[in-house]
C-alpha cells in the first residue's frame, strides 16, 4: 500500500504527538512513553492502522506500537487517533529492517505481521517480512515466551512464511488456511482492512502463529 505524495504527510508525522520521532532514544525504555506498564506488542506494516487501533482499543492492558514505512499511508492512522486518542497507542514511520536498533533485546512480547508484502520475485525473497533476514531481527527483540502472528490470503507467501519459520528453528503453534471457517481460531479475530477487502472477495485468509522452539 503506497499513497504518494500527500503534502504535509512528513510534516503531520514529525508533529504528531501519536508518533515517536526519535524512536532509536527509547530502546530498552519503551515503557515510558505509556500511563500503564504491560507487556509490548508490535505491528510491523500497519497500514491504515485499524488492526492496530481496534487491538489497542480491545486490550487497554497491552501497550501497542505500530510501524509503518510511508508517512502518507501513516497519515490516515494520525487522522483517526485526533478522533479517538488511545493512550496505549504509539506510531513510528520508519523501515523495519532497522527494528533492532528501535527495540532491545527481548522487549516486544508479540509481533504481528499482517498481509505483509508479498514480494514475488525471487530475488527479492528477502524484502519478505516473513524472510529469515526479518525472522532473525524478530528473534532479538522478542520475549523469549513471544510468538509471531502472521495472516495473509497469499498462499505462496503463506508456504513461504512456512517453510522459513521452520528453516530457522521456530515452532508453528498453530496454522490454518481458512481462519474464517476455523470458529475456534476465528474467535475474537480482529480484521484488518486486507482482510475485510480479501475475505469479502472469497480469498480465504491464512494464519499462523511462532514462537521459539527451546
Ligand atoms: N497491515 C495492513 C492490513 O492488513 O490492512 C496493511 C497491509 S499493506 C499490504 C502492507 C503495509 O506494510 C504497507 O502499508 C507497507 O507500506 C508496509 N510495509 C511494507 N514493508 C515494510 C517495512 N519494511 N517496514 C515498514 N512497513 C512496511
Amino acid at each position: 500500500m503506497r499513497l504518494r505524495n500527500i503534502p504535509g504527510a512528513d510534516e503531520a508525522v514529525l508533529n504528531s504527538p501519536y508518533c515517536v520521532n526519535e524512536p532509536q532514544s527509547y530502546c530498552g525504555k519503551w515503557q515510558v512513553l505509556f500511563p500503564t506498564k504491560g507487556p509490548l506488542y508490535i505491528e510491523i506494516g500497519m497500514g491504515k492502522g485499524r488492526f492496530i487501533m481496534d487491538s489497542a482499543a480491545a486490550y487497554p492492558q497491552i501497550n501497542f506500537v505500530g510501524i509503518e514505512r510511508y508517512s502518507s499511508v501513516l497519515l490516515r492512522a494520525l487522522q483517526k487517533m485526533k478522533e479517538l486518542p488511545l493512550p496505549n497507542l504509539k506510531f513510528i514511520c520508519m523501515d523495519a529492517a532497522e527494528i533492532d536498533t528501535v527495540f532491545s533485546i527481548h522487549e516486544v512480547s508479540k509481533i504481528f505481521l499482517n498481509f505483509s508484502d508479498p514480494w514475488p520475485k525471487d530475488r527479492h525473497a528477502g524484502r519478505r517480512l516473513t524472510s529469515r533476514r526479518f525472522l532473525a531481527l524478530y528473534d532479538r527483540i522478542l520475549s523469549l515466551d513471544g510468538c509471531i502472528e502472521f495472516k495473509t490470503d497469499n498462499q505462496e507467501l503463506f508456504s513461504f512464511s512456512l517453510e522459513e519459520l521452520k528453516e530457522t528453528g521456530w515452532s508453528i503453534d498453530l496454522c490454518t488456511r481458512d481462519l474464517h471457517k476455523d470458529i475456534v481460531l476465528n474467535e475474537g479475530n480482529i480484521m484488518t482492512e486486507y482482510e475485510e477487502k480479501f475475505s469479502s472477495i472469497g480469498n480465504p485468509i491464512c494464519k499462523l502463529t511462532a514462537s521459539r522452539s527451546f
